[in-house]
């Protein structure tokens, strides 16, 4: 089992690509926590100057590289100089855009083989690189809830390039399909450069709990955030259809990165990072419960429905070869609502 140690990453560099992000806030966290130095992407100094206050208590860790766009060649090859470790966060996750392919899949596709490439030319320390692709790249879109079907890391979204670049295809479905043709362009530049490091994938589905990042308004969350708070901001009048039926929790996602970066048994790994199954039902469910101030505001559905006959999700190799134990939907939810409701008093929107 990997450790998380306060100790483990001591004397190492590790850069983390796109650290204003929900996700990457946890994973700067996870890095930092086990005594690395870590150096991360932002795209202007305001970003930078949000993630020196949000992790202030590891300020003589952390550095900055500035590299405005992901896609751009050899737009990495200074800010890999003299690390140990690639943690790959950063890609667009939009759910509307006005070009599908402009806006998501060349970023998330170039975005990924362009950070490979300048590892491979100006990081020879480095021997791992962790990846975050999703649950998006693992699923079968039109194929639906899938009764009986257990998904693993064997699955791939199937989506054809032409479909998701398709400028009429939904957002979502070009969103899923970029996390996939980036997943896959990364298999494929390891298989033909033949690189001095090894990667990791990891798939989570959508990504809950609090943000660990500063955030100063509610109008302009990331997707998966929004997607919890519009629960409770009076906007949903019904309980919304499920769209995918697994989440994972932000922190236990963050440490899941930095297990995956120091275990030897993830070389070369794909591992399904959720934590279980869950509806919107449940999730307003235990914000009702939770938060009886905010119960007029959340759609009240049909409370405790049995959980629907549904695919699920295979978590156990994560479990098994990174030693996760996942936070439950109650704490997740809850400690995120809190969040939420702490800020709209700070912000003046209570
Ligand atoms: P955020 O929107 O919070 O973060 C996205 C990050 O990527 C930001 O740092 C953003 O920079 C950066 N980024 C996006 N496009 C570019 C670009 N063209 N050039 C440079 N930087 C760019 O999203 P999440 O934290 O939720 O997502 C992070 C990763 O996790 C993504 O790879 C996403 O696909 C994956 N994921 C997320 C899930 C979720 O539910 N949240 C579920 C499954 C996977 P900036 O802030 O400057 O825009």
């Amino acid at each position: 089992m990997a450790s998380n140690s306060t100790t483990s990453g001591v004397g190492k560099t590790i850069l983390v690509t796109g650290g204003s992000g929900f996700v990457a806030a946890e994973v700067l966290t996870a890095f930092l926590s086990r005594g690395y130095n870590v150096r991360t992407t932002v795209r202007n100094d305001a970003s930078a100057d949000k993630i020196k206050k949000s992790h202030s208590k590891y300020i003589n860790q952390l550095s900055f590289a500035i590299v405005k766009d992901i896609q751009i060649p050899g737009g990495h090859d200074e800010a890999v100089k003299g690390v140990d470790g690639v943690i790959h966060t950063a890609s667009p996750f939009l759910l509307q855009v006005e070009d599908n392919e402009r806006d998501l899949l060349l970023p998330a596709i170039k975005g990924t083989t362009e950070v490979l490439a300048s590892v491979q030319k100006n990081a020879p320390n480095v021997k791992r690189v962790v990846i975050t692709s999703s649950f998006a790249s693992v699923v079968d879109i039109p194929k639906g809830t899938r009764s009986g079907y257990v998904y693993n890391e064997k699955d791939w979204n199937p989506c054809p390039y032409e479909v998701a670049a398709n400028k009429d295809s939904p957002g979502a479905v070009s969103y899923c399909a970029s996390k996939a043709f980036a997943e896959k362009a990364a298999y494929d530049y390891v298989k033909e450069h033949k690189p001095q490091f090894e990667i990791t994938t990891l798939c989570p589905p959508m990504v809950y709990g609090p943000s660990g990042s500063v955030v100063t308004s509610l109008d302009n969350l990331n997707t998966s955030a929004a997607d919890i708070y519009r629960l409770i901001n009076g906007s949903c009048k019904e309980v919304p259809e499920t769209s995918f039926y697994g989440w994972v929790d932000v922190r236990d996602l963050g440490d899941i990165h930095a297990r995956a970066f120091e275990s030897p048994k993830a070389a070369g790994q794909r591992y399904v990072t959720a934590s279980s199954g869950y509806t919107y039902q449940q999730i307003c469910d235990i914000i009702r419960k939770d938060f009886p101030e905010k119960r007029h505001l959340v759609p009240e559905g049909t409370p405790n429905a049995p959980y629907p006959d549904v695919y699920k999700i295979d978590n156990s190799k994560v479990k098994k070869e990174l030693g996760v134990e996942f936070k439950t939907l109650e704490t997740s939810i809850h400690d995120m609502v809190a969040q939420f409701i702490e800020i709209e008093k700070a912000t003046g929107k209570a």
